[in-house]
């Protein structure tokens, strides 16, 4: 046995997708992006959306569209992956650690009641792991202290929340596209917010600060009732970035947002089955209280104090295991942002995670259900 713990699911589908890229003659940012965008709005409902490189540049560039003066605070989760802090450090602002229920891992209101102070400007809440974070009590504090709310959404892609998508409750909704992720495009982010000024503003942050893209000029310049000499002018009024997405990458993700209620639904499916096998255990539990029906789930976790034997033991059962997350509150790097958040420090400890992805077979989750069982700590 080997069992990798994520696998992206593609098929001849986003081959045949690619391909239609290759013949089209066109890689960069064109018209792929433009329909990867259109449909990811159409899908998600409510919303415009721009197509980045990654949820790192998406999560940047969402804080970039507010012009927040340097030095402001922007409060973070503390169990979440480093991109959703680094957003903050990126825009020469301060991240502010919030503490997470021990229960659901989610972002706790009152320790983020407790962390704010004047100077805090946003909350970049993390549905983490898929669980939806209590996003009405968040928003709700946040606009009565004049805060924007950027969603984190890179575990929760066709996620909902009272039958409204996530990602389309705050200011901005940020998805990743990175390949271990509910879907994929081998790397690739997307903005969303309902309104359109912000994302007609990061355009040219996307794409090194230019006001036209490539494509938008090239179809210009063919465009025989153009009459103009200057299709190719375009001027530079911000500092951008090169986070683009590109056409190639588009492709994948056209196919990708077709499948993604499927996949979801399959790893829902593998969830039950987990849940079912491992309920008997007295020293293993689920890492989150995990809700099929109304979720989607990035991870398949479990919590156990004998955390570190079981991921040896596991390991030479060939059932690969992560953990996610190591608190950001103890890298060196955000060492000069230290605040205490004990539940995070503590509960890290107890997290394992287990095999979660599409082509993931019954007796492949039997066999790690049954290592569970075996372990003797
Ligand atoms: C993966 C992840 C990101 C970054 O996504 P990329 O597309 O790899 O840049 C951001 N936030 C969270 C919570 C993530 O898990």
């Amino acid at each position: 046995m080997n069992i990798r713990l994520f696998k992206p699911y593609l098929t001849q589908e986003e081959l045949d997708s690619i391909k239609d890229t290759f013949d089209s003659g066109w890689l960069g940012l064109g018209p792929k992006v433009m329909e990867f965008e259109k449909n990811w709005s159409t899908y998600i409902g409510g919303s415009y959306s721009l197509a980045v490189n990654s949820a790192t540049a998406a999560l940047h560039l969402a804080l970039t569209a507010f012009n927040f003066p340097q030095g402001k605070k922007v409060l973070v989760p503390a169990i979440t992956f480093v991109s959703t802090a680094n957003a903050a450090l990126y825009n020469g602002l301060i991240p502010v650690f919030v503490d997470v229920d021990p229960i659901t891992l989610q972002m706790d209101i009152v320790d983020l009641k407790k962390k704010y102070d004047n100077d805090c400007v946003a909350v970049i809440p993390v549905h983490y792991g898929g669980y939806p974070v209590d996003i009405e009590n968040i928003l709700d504090f946040a606009y009565d202290k004049g805060m924007k709310v950027i969603e984190d959404c890179a575990h929760c892609a066709g996620g909902e929340y009272r039958g409204k998508k996530l990602g389309t409750w705050g200011d901005i909704g940020c998805f990743s596209f990175e390949e271990k992720k509910l879907m994929t495009t081998g790397d690739g982010g997307m903005i969303c917010s309902a309104n359109e000024e912000i994302i007609e503003k990061l355009k040219p942050y996307r794409w090194v600060g230019i006001d036209k893209d490539t494509w938008k000029r090239a179809s210009e310049f063919r465009n025989e009732a153009v009459n103009d000499a200057y299709h190719w002018h375009y001027l530079i009024s911000v500092l951008g970035y090169k986070y683009n997405m590109n056409d190639l990458a588009a492709s994948i993700g056209l196919i990708q947002l077709k499948k993604l209620d499927y996949m979801n639904m399959i790893r829902s499916k593998h969830i039950n089955l987990y849940l079912e096998n491992i309920k008997d255990l007295k020293e293993i539990k689920p890492l989150l209280p995990y809700n099929t029906k109304r979720d989607v789930y990035w991870i398949f976790g479990i919590r156990t104090k004998q955390r570190d034997k079981l991921i040896v033991f596991l390991k030479e059962k060939g059932i690969s295991t992560g953990v996610h997350f190591y608190p950001l509150t103890l890298h060196p790097l955000f060492m000069n942002f230290y605040v205490p958040c004990k539940t995070a420090e503590n509960i890290w400890k107890e997290f394992i995670t287990l095999p979660l992805f599409v082509e993931l077979t019954e007796q492949e989750i039997n066999y790690v259900s049954e290592a569970l069982y075996q372990f003797k700590g």
